[in-house]
């Protein structure tokens, strides 16, 4: 799978700027979806977290650097996934709501117990439900300098898509 990486200026630019097939499966796009795409923390922010997590928090929103891409190719592939993670975090977020408030109704023994496996099934359905976001499903980054938006796992298919469209110009 190749890396992808897009000019910033060409992803904001919408509509027509991109081939209509999803970077990250390669499929024909279904929708073109106004998606906010952002950077990751550098690994350096790391050490605020040992300033607290609001310093962390602020350390991370300053450097943030953000493209807002009007019209992001959305595939099936992309739906499907979402929908599948969504509707596995969903229930775990739930479930694991009604173990710690369970807990601390039945105010019994067991309610150490029940809250700890509800917390952690709180956590698992939080990072489930997480990855089914709009932008976690696309794999885009925006880089460190906000220059341009990068697919980690990209597909063969939208690059070949992007040359065609490159030398047909
Ligand atoms: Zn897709």
């Amino acid at each position: 799978m190749p890396v992808i990486t897009l000019p910033a200026a060409q992803v904001a630019a919408g509509a027509g700027h991109l081939p209509p097939v999803c970077p990250r499966h390669g499929e024909p796009a279904t929708e073109q979806r106004s998606i906010k795409l952002i950077s990751k923390p550098p690994a350096w922010a790391a050490i605020f977290i040992l300033g607290g997590g609001i310093l962390y928090l602020i350390i991370v929103l300053a450097l943030r650097k953000t493209v807002k891409a009007p019209a992001w190719p959305w595939c099936a592939t992309c739906s499907a996934q979402r929908k599948k993670l969504l509707a596995i975090g969903l229930p775990l977020l739930a479930v694991g709501l009604l173990l710690v408030f369970g807990a601390i109704a039945m105010n019994s023994d067991a309610s150490a117990v029940l809250a700890l496996l509800g917390i952690v099934v709180l956590l698992a359905g939080t990072i489930v439900a997480a990855r089914g976001g709009q932008l976690p499903v696309t794999g885009a980054l925006v880089s460190g300098d906000g220059q341009y938006v990068e697919v980690k796992q990209g597909s063969d298919r939208f690059l070949m898509a992007l040359n065609r469209g490159r030398t047909r110009v």
